[in-house]
């Protein structure tokens, strides 16, 4: 959802053009930026890297120990990998107050697939060779560009490679992160680098609820035992309202079931049928409302499945667990994130464009913590698909817009 377009150049000079002037004739600045520029080859190379470690949600842990060995390398403090399995690395500040850059370890694909990556032309072909392998890279270039510019910061920078972004993760390393990690109390700000437009900047979790929903019934032979209920049919039943499910174009509100299990033959009457279903909204009063309605069909679709069957006797049961539940909550654009996001993409040429989407800066917004996710440079297609790529063109530009981000932030007064 695009939420704005020239209001964001009268917000950018509405903004702190002063200090931020100030910021890029600051020497040491200039050189991390160059440096990135520089090392362009080198951060791709890690990418690659990385994408070729494979690292399905809950699976995340071999890639973890690269980044704790990389972590380590680059000089990070305290590097760790707590309980939930996120790399932790501490840059100090000359306070406690402490900013969150992350990128998430795992990919949307399920374990066993090949993340050998390809080159074709310009493009880079793996599953999770952009999301989210370029902002691990991203990561990992801006420990070092900080450090060969001898970058001093008034926050403590924490650096976290999480686990669990994607799919029935439900943002578990986020969320451990900000819910039960004993430094919880320190974290003032948080950016995701995630995607790869660097002009997108996400300040909006968009909600999301998912649910798995399991039918189950006597079973049978499929002509034998005809008349009893059947799991399958009461699913279809029960799809077949879903799909016809109203919902607001504005606050964009949407549904999906996304994958269907069940039965064992052709001639078998199935004993269960499993189906998982995705709902999202901007809003969280309408994504409340959608739930209620999934509730509705599944219960209708079940009951008219029992009555079309009722000679039999036989009746289905029938569950819905909450598989996923990521809140929805956005960052004020007039929140000095959001700001110096803009102002960073702005200095770096791009046009700035504020967005809505399901990302781990849900967690840190639903508690009050501003956040933004930014891209980590270059552009992708076909995320989540194993025909996905990445194209590292100017690719520098994402790690550079993300330091500035955080530099600009720095560098206002608390
Ligand atoms: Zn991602």
């Amino acid at each position: 959802m695009k939420l704005f377009g020239p209001l964001a150049l009268a917000c950018l000079s509405a903004g702190s053009a002063l200090a931020d002037d100030t910021l890029l004739k600051r020497p040491d600045v200039a050189k991390a930026l160059r440096w990135l520029e520089t090392s362009h080859d080198k951060t791709v190379a890690a990418q690659i890297t990385i994408a070729e470690i494979p690292a399905p949600t809950f699976h995340e842990a071999e890639r973890a120990k690269y980044l704790e060995k990389e972590f380590r390398r680059l000089g990070l403090a305290d590097v760790s990998i707590d309980k939930q399995g996120n790399v932790l690395g501490w840059r100090k500040g000359s306070t406690e107050d402490t900013f969150v850059i992350a990128a998430h370890l795992d990919i949307s694909f399920a374990v066993g697939v090949d993340t050998k990556v390809r080159k074709e032309g310009d493009r880079l072909l793996a599953p999770g060779i952009g999301d989210d392998s370029r902002g691990l890279a991203s990561l990992l270039a801006i420990v070092e560009a900080m450090d060969a510019a001898k970058i001093s910061t008034r926050h403590t920078l924490l650096f976290v490679a999480n686990v669990g972004e994607e799919g029935l993760g439900d943002l578990n390393g986020a969320r451990y992160l900000f819910n039960e990690s004993t430094f919880r109390a320190k974290l003032r700000a948080f950016i995701s680098i995630d995607g790869a437009d660097p002009s997108r900047i996400v300040t909006g979790g968009t909600g999301v609820k998912r649910y798995r929903v399991t039918l189950k019934g006597p079973g049978g032979h499929s002509y034998g035992n005809f008349g009893r209920p059947s799991p399958i049919h009461a699913a279809a039943r029960a799809i077949d309202r879903i799909a016809d499910l109203e919902v607001p174009l504005k606050p964009k509100t949407t549904f999906n079931v996304g994958r269907i299990e069940g039965g064992t033959a052709v001639n078998a009457i199935a004993e269960e049928c499993a189906f998982e279903v995705d709902l999202r909204s901007v809003d969280p009063g309408n994504l409340d409302r959608i739930e209620a309605k999934l509730f509705e069909a599944v219960r209708l679709g079940v009951e008219a499945e029992n009555k079309a069957r009722a000679a039999s006797k036989a009746t289905l049961s029938f569950d819905m667990k909450l598989v996923s539940n990521r809140p929805a909550g956005e960052t004020a654009h007039s929140s000095p994130i959001v700001q110096a996001a803009m102002w960073a993409a702005g200095a770096n040429g791009f046009r700035p464009e504020l967005d809505f989407s399901s990302t781990d800066s849900n967690i840190p917004i639903s508690k009050g913590i501003p956040a933004v996710t930014m891209g980590g440079g270059g552009t992708s297609g076909n995320a989540h698909s194993l025909a996905e790529w990445y194209s590292p063109v100017q690719a520098w530009k994402g790690p550079q817009t993300v330091l500035l981000t955080f530099l600009d932030f720095d560098s206002r007064r608390p």
